[in-house]
């Protein structure tokens, strides 16, 4: 590093980069690696999703748009959550669009948090929520989840997590890495304390179109929860649109409002383009976000069903892309573990470590790659197993 790192702020040295990218650095250099470790849909973006970017650009359409996002864009954002999810949201001040969830959570963090503030967040979880935190001078406070309990969020663990400045919840269902999810009398009971301890819950519900088993239910439509909760979700997952980074907030007036002077400040407006395109999905983009949906519980079954055979121990994962295995059969650190099997079988996987010290002893292995890829995946990983000293 050169001599500018003085210029780089405290909590900026200090926070340590995502262990997942410099993991990944390495594998996009390795040749015949079959990589588990992809967090983002191996589907290209449906064709008429497509189509509808590529219309925007032919017709010239290529101006900022107003900063919450157009008129049409927050109108059929509001329909949509209602329709799928409950709460209905006003348009003109109750919906901000975003580039991704990415930027829907920062600015939240950044518009509500003051230093000092504390956070409770439940772990395994998103690599970047904790850090987030931190960049706001404010403090990440972990709630373990656990395997037994298919990594869903224990109101009783949340409890004894809170401590007196607990000004927020940030929640995740179904959750990255662990495929979580939360039962409505689960939620019911998050919703009850959240209450009591007057918390402002940010609910990122980015793969709940990706809800295997069950319906997804977001926190948002309990009663007294709208008036405290922001919904954030996006595109990414759902309907495979990572690149166009278009998300979208939805929250009581006067903290969208906060957001909404973050957002002019910072980034001005989503891409005009990418807002058109999500419209498309919004309207037309059910039956193709289905189908990719019954591809992933497809793949789903066998990568768990070929885990647990291998003896590493997997719950199965009622949302989103990701097994998260149990390795510690194996004898093996969740670091240890990935390194070893990267460099002995080509096989990339994450280390759960990435995603708090809640995922010592495991490792993340998604399954958005096809079906062939993940078949390969299982063999090799018998291999590795198989040349491991006997325990
Ligand atoms: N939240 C979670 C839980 C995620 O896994 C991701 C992406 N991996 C994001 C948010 C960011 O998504 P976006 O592309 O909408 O910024």
């Amino acid at each position: 590093m050169d001599a500018s790192g003085r210029f780089v702020a405290r909590h900026v040295a200090t926070l340590p980069k995502s262990g997942i990218r410099d993991f990944f650095a390495i594998v996009s250099q390795m040749k015949d690696a079959v990589t588990l470790g992809i967090g983002e849909p191996d589907f290209v973006t449906p064709y008429h999703i497509r189509e509808a970017a590529i219309a925007s650009l032919e017709k010239g359409r290529t101006s900022y748009t107003d900063n919450r996002g157009t008129q049409q864009f927050r109108e059929e954002i509001s329909r949509y959550v209602a329709k799928n999810y409950g709460p209905e949201y006003n348009p003109d001040t109750e919906i901000l669009g975003t580039i991704g969830v990415s930027e829907a959570l920062d600015i939240l963090l950044r518009a509500t948090l003051n230093p000092g503030d504390k956070v409770l967040y439940h772990e395994p979880c998103y690599v970047s929520y904790a850090p987030s935190v931190t960049l706001c001078h404010a403090e990440a406070i972990p709630v373990r989840t656990i395997a037994a309990d298919q990594f869903a969020l224990d109101p009783a663990a949340l409890r004894a997590a809170w401590q007196p400045g607990c000004k927020m919840l940030i929640l995740n269902f179904p959750t990255n890495p662990t495929g979580g999810t939360a039962e409505r009398a689960k939620l019911e009971a998050i919703a009850k304390f959240a209450i009591e301890k007057d918390l402002l819950v940010a609910s990122d519900e980015i793969y709940s179109e990706l809800t295997f088993e069950g319906d997804h239910v977001s926190i948002a439509s309990l009663p007294g929860m709208r008036e405290r909760t922001v919904f954030l979700h996006g595109f990414s997952k759902g309907f495979a649109m990572t690149g166009f980074r278009i998300g979208y907030a939805c929250g009581p007036a006067a903290v969208i409002d906060g957001m909404l002077k973050v957002h002019q400040y910072a980034i001005m407006c989503a891409p005009i383009m990418s807002q058109e395109a999500a419209v498309e999905a919004l309207r037309n983009g059910r039956d193709s976000m289905l189908h990719m949906r019954d591809k992933y519980r497809e793949r789903r079954d066998f990568i768990v069903r070929r885990f647990n055979e291998l003896g590493l121990n997997c719950h199965l994962p009622r949302g989103a892309f990701y097994a998260f295995p149990d390795i510690t059969s194996t004898g093996l650190d969740s670091m240890t573990f990935a390194r070893k099997l990267l460099e002995e079988q080509k096989v990339a996987v994450v280390p759960g470590t990435a995603f708090g010290s809640a995922g010592a002893g495991f490792c993340r292995a998604s399954f958005s790659t096809s079906y062939e890829r993940i078949h390969e995946a299982g063999e090799r990983i018998a291999r590795f197993l198989e040349a491991l000293p006997r325990r």
